[in-house]
């Protein structure tokens, strides 16, 4: 499945990259970056807790 942020909805709040390390991470200027764009049977549990657990609701998975 394909990562989608909504960069205007995340607030920097790095909870998705304490949820998902490997995939989520805030850079020196606190905007999200996504190191991979695509979910792997290793992450896509943790990026299933991350949208799941962002408050902004900033996350979404694509078929
Ligand atoms: S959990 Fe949501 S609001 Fe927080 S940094 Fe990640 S995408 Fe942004």
């Amino acid at each position: 499945m394909r990562i989608k942020v909504d960069f205007d909805l995340c607030e920097s709040n790095g909870l998705c990259e304490a949820m998902a390390p490997e995939v989520f991470e805030l850079d020196d200027d606190d905007f999200l970056q996504l190191k991979v764009e695509q979910t792997t049977p290793e992450n896509v549990d943790h990026v299933k807790r991350a949208a799941a657990a962002c408050p902004r609701a900033a996350i979404t998975l694509e078929d």
